[in-house]
C-alpha cells in the first residue's frame, strides 16, 4: 500500500529463510524445528542419507541460517526431492525430551518419533529484511506517514537478520514514534478524502479466479524467485508476474473489494519490489545470493 501510494522502498531482496520448517506441516500453521536442534548435535541429511553440509561448509551444520537454507535449497534443485532431513536418532532422546518438548510432541503428531525416524524439513521464508524506507523516528518519504515493523526497513538488520531481533526493532521504532509525536508539533493537513465509489462494479460470486492467480503468484516466487535465485529465472518471473498483474488489475477495476483480491493485490506488488530490487542487485550479501553474482 505503501508503495502505491509512492513511498520509498528498499532493500526488498533481502529475504531471510528459516532452514528447517517441518514438512508436511499444514500451511497456514507451518512449524518450524529450532535451529538449536542442530547446535544440540543433530545432521542434515538429503535422500540418499548422506550428511551433506560439510560439503558446503566445514562448520556443518552449524554454519549460519543463510547457508543451511541455500545449501538445501541447492540440494533439493539437484535431486529433485521436496525436502531433506533432521536426523536426530543418535542424540540423547531423553534429554532432547526435556530440552525440545514441544518439537517432540509436534513430531510425534505427524507420526515422527525422532528415535527412529528423521524429520522431514524444508526452508520457510521468515523475515524480510527490506521494506519502507523510515528514519529513526518511524518517518517515510510521505509527509505524516510513519511506519515500524516487519513492514520497514530501519537498516538495522543489514542485510540478514540476526534471530530475535525483529520483536525488539518493532518495539524500538513503536516507542520513537510515540516520542517523536509527543515532543514534536506538526500540522495535520486538511484533505478530504471521498467516499468510496464502486459504481458500475460487481460482487465476485466465485472466488476461482483470485484462487487461481494466488497459487500461480505463489509457485512463481517459489519456484523462480527463492532461496538462491538467477538472473534468467528473475527476468522470466517478471514476465510472469505482469500476466497475473494485468488479470488481477482487471479484475480489481470490474469487482467490489473484497479482503482476498486486496490482499492478491498487495502480494503481486510486494513480489514486483522482490523482483526488481533483486535484479538491481549486483553483489551476494547476507540473504540475498544470485548464482549469476558469483
Ligand atoms: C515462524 C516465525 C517465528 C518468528 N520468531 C521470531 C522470534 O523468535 N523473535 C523475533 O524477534 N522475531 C521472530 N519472527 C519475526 C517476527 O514475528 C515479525 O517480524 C514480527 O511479528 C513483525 O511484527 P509486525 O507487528 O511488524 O507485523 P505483524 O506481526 O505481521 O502484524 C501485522 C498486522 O497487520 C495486520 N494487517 C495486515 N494487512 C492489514 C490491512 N490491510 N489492514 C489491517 N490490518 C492488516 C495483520 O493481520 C497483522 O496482525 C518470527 C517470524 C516467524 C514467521
Amino acid at each position: 500500500m505503501a508503495y502505491r501510494a509512492k513511498a520509498k522502498i528498499r532493500d526488498m531482496e533481502f529475504i531471510q529463510f528459516h532452514p528447517t520448517a517441518l514438512y508436511g506441516a499444514k500451511k497456514e500453521s507451518s512449524f518450524l524445528i529450532s535451529e538449536a536442534v542442530r547446535g544440540f548435535g543433530a545432521y542434515l541429511r538429503n535422500k540418499e542419507g548422506d550428511r551433506f553440509m560439510l560439503s558446503y561448509d566445514e562448520r556443518g551444520e552449524l554454519a549460519s541460517r543463510d547457508i543451511v537454507s541455500q545449501s538445501i535449497d541447492i540440494e533439493l534443485k539437484k535431486t529433485g526431492a521436496s525436502h531433506v532431513f533432521l536426523d536426530c536418532t543418535h542424540l540423547d532422546i531423553e534429554a532432547f525430551k526435556l530440552h525440545f518438548p514441544n518439537i517432540y510432541k509436534t513430531c510425534l503428531q505427524h507420526h515422527i518419533n525422532i528415535e527412529n525416524h528423521w524429520i522431514p524439513v524444508v526452508p520457510a521464508s521468515h523475515y524480510l529484511c527490506g521494506g519502507i524506507d523510515i528514519d529513526k523516528n518511524g518517518k517515510t518519504s510521505i509527509v505524516n506517514l510513519f511506519a515500524c515493523g516487519e513492514c520497514t526497513r530501519t537498516g538495522f538488520h543489514g542485510a540478514n537478520r540476526l534471530a530475535s531481533n525483529s520483536l525488539l526493532e518493532a518495539l524500538v521504532y513503536a516507542h520513537n514514534i510515540f516520542e517523536y509525536h509527543v515532543t514534536h508539533e506538526y500540522k495535520l493537513m486538511n484533505i478530504e478524502i471521498p467516499d468510496w465509489n464502486d459504481e458500475g462494479t460487481k460482487m465476485q460470486k466465485e472466488y476461482i479466479l483470485i484462487q487461481h492467480n494466488l497459487k500461480q503468484l505463489q509457485a512463481l516466487m517459489r519456484d523462480y524467485v527463492g532461496i538462491v535465485r538467477s538472473n534468467d529465472r528473475l527476468k522470466k518471473a517478471i514476465k510472469h508476474l505482469n500476466l497475473i498483474y494485468n488479470e488481477v488489475e482487471d479484475l480489481y477495476k470490474e469487482s467490489k473489494v473484497s479482503t482476498p483480491l486486496c490482499e492478491l493485490r498487495n502480494m503481486i506488488n510486494v513480489s514486483h519490489l522482490i523482483i526488481r530490487q533483486s535484479l538491481d542487485r549486483k553483489e551476494n550479501k547476507g540473504g540475498y545470493y544470485n548464482i549469476d553474482n558469483v
